[in-house]
C-alpha cells in the first residue's frame, strides 16, 4: 500500500493516537476500546523505497516483512507513531524491540514500546491461561497509564461486536473474489487499507468494495479453475495478474494478512482476558501461533473442500522459516488428496523480476486445465 504514511498522517491530523503493531494478530479490539488506532505494520513493501536504515541493523537474510517494518519505524514512521506494540512470534521478530528501541534512542527520539508474551504451549498439554489473562490485564493497565485512558467493559463489547461485523464483511468480499466479480488485487489492497484505518473507515472501505463487486455479478463467468493462495502476504500485483490472466480464480485464501486475520470469529464478550484467550487459542491456524500447528492441515483441507479449489499456490516469503518448514508436509498431504500445489518464492525486490513466476504460473494453469479434477 503506497499511501501508508499519508493514511497515518491523516489519522494524526484527526487527533488519533496511533499504535504501530507487529506481528500479525495484535489484540486490536482492546486498542480500539481505549480510543487508540492500531496500525499493523505489514504489507509495507510499496511504501518503502529502500531499506538503507534497516540494513544497518538487520542481516540481509531477514524476511522483507521485518526489513520493511524496521525501515518504516526508524525513518518515515518514527515521528508519526505514538508507540509500538508487539508480542512474541517468530525468531526474526523476537529481538526487534531491542533493536528498534536502541536505534530510536541513538537518534534522540523516544518511541514507547509495549509488549506482551503469548504462551505458545499447546493448551491441551500446558494450561497457561492464568498467565495469559495476567498478561492481558497488565496490558490494559499499561495502556491506561501511558495514554491516560480508562478501560470500559461496555465499550469493549461494542468494539468486539463491530469487529466481528467487519470480519464478516471481509469474508463476504472474499466470496465475491471467488465468484470472479472482485479482482484479488483490489480485494487484498482494500483489506490492507483496513489495517491502517479506524473502525468506521473500515466499514466504508469494505462496503464500497462489496457494492462494486455486486454491480459486476450479472456479468457471468466463463470456465474458471479455482485456486487457494497460502502464505504470509499476498503476492505482488504482477503475480496476481499472472494468476488471474492464466484463467485461475482465487476461490479462497490462507494468507496471514488476509484470511488468517479475519477468519476467526471469537465469542462476543465484555471480558477482555477471556475474549482474547478465545481469540488466540481458537485462532485460524498460522505457523507463527505454534500451538495452532496441529490444526493447520485440517483447516487447509476445509478451505479446499468448501471452495472447490483444484490447487493451492504457496506464496513463500523468502527467509520465513516458519512457513517454509511446513510447505513440504502440506504439499504432500494435499497431493495425496489429488490437490495440485505450486510453490513460488517472493524476494524483497521481486516486484521487478516476476517473469519467471509468470512462466511457472502459466505452465501450472495449463497443467490444471488438462488434468481431470480430484
Ligand atoms: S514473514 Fe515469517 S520470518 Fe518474517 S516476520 Fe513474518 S513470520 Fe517472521
Amino acid at each position: 500500500m503506497k499511501n501508508v504514511a499519508d493514511k497515518i498522517s491523516a489519522l494524526k491530523r484527526n487527533g488519533h493516537k496511533v499504535l504501530g503493531c507487529f506481528p500479525l494478530y495484535p489484540p486490536m479490539e482492546l486498542f480500539y476500546a481505549l480510543d487508540l488506532v492500531p496500525v499493523v505494520l505489514w504489507g509495507l513493501k510499496d511504501a518503502i523505497k529502500s531499506t538503507a536504515e534497516s540494513d544497518r541493523h538487520l542481516q540481509n537474510y531477514t524476511c522483507s516483512v521485518a526489513r520493511h517494518l524496521t525501515e518504516f519505524v526508524l525513518t518515515e514512521g518514527s515521528g508519526m507513531l505514538d508507540g509500538i506494540f508487539m508480542y512474541n512470534a517468530c525468531d526474526t521478530l523476537r529481538n526487534l524491540p531491542e533493536i528498534i528501541t536502541n536505534a530510536t534512542e541513538e537518534s534522540g527520539r523516544v518511541l514507547p514500546l509495549i509488549s506482551i508474551h503469548i504462551p505458545m504451549a499447546l493448551p491441551e498439554q500446558t494450561d497457561a491461561s492464568a498467565y495469559f489473562k495476567y498478561e492481558i490485564n497488565e496490558l490494559i493497565t499499561t495502556l491506561e497509564k501511558r495514554f491516560s485512558r480508562m478501560f470500559s467493559k461496555e465499550k469493549f463489547k461494542q468494539v468486539v461486536i463491530k469487529t466481528n461485523q467487519l470480519r464478516k464483511l471481509m469474508a463476504d468480499a472474499e466470496k465475491l473474489v471467488a465468484s470472479g466479480t472482485i479482482g484479488f488485487s483490489d480485494f487484498s489492497q482494500a483489506i490492507h487499507a483496513c489495517w491502517f484505518s479506524t473502525l468506521e473507515d473500515q466499514s466504508g472501505i469494505l462496503e464500497a468494495l462489496i457494492a462494486g463487486g455486486k454491480k459486476g455479478e450479472s456479468g457471468g463467468q466463463g470456465e474458471r479453475t479455482g485456486v487457494i493462495l497460502s502464505g504470509i502476504l499476498p503476492p505482488p500485483a504482477s503475480v496476481i495478474e499472472a494468476i488471474e490472466s492464466s484463467g485461475l480464480t482465487v476461490v479462497g485464501n490462507d494468507i496471514a494478512s488476509l484470511g488468517r486475520a479475519y477468519a476467526s470469529m471469537p465469542q462476543v464478550s465484555d471480558n477482555p482476558d477471556s475474549y482474547f484467550l478465545d481469540f488466540y487459542y481458537q485462532h485460524f491456524p498460522c505457523p507463527t501461533l505454534l500451538y495452532s500447528g496441529d490444526r493447520r492441515t485440517t483447516s487447509l483441507f476445509g478451505l479446499v473442500d468448501d471452495s472447490g479449489a483444484e490447487a493451492v499456490i504457496f506464496i513463500g516469503e523468502k527467509f520465513c522459516e516458519y512457513e517454509y518448514f511446513e510447505f513440504p508436509f502440506l504439499s504432500k498431504q494435499l497431493n495425496d488428496r489429488g490437490v495440485k500445489t505450486l510453490e513460488i518464492e517472493i524476494d524483497i525486490d521481486d516486484d521487478a523480476h516476476t517473469s519467471a513466476h509468470r512462466s511457472r504460473i502459466e505452465a501450472f494453469a495449463e497443467m490444471l486445465k488438462s488434468t481431470p479434477t480430484h
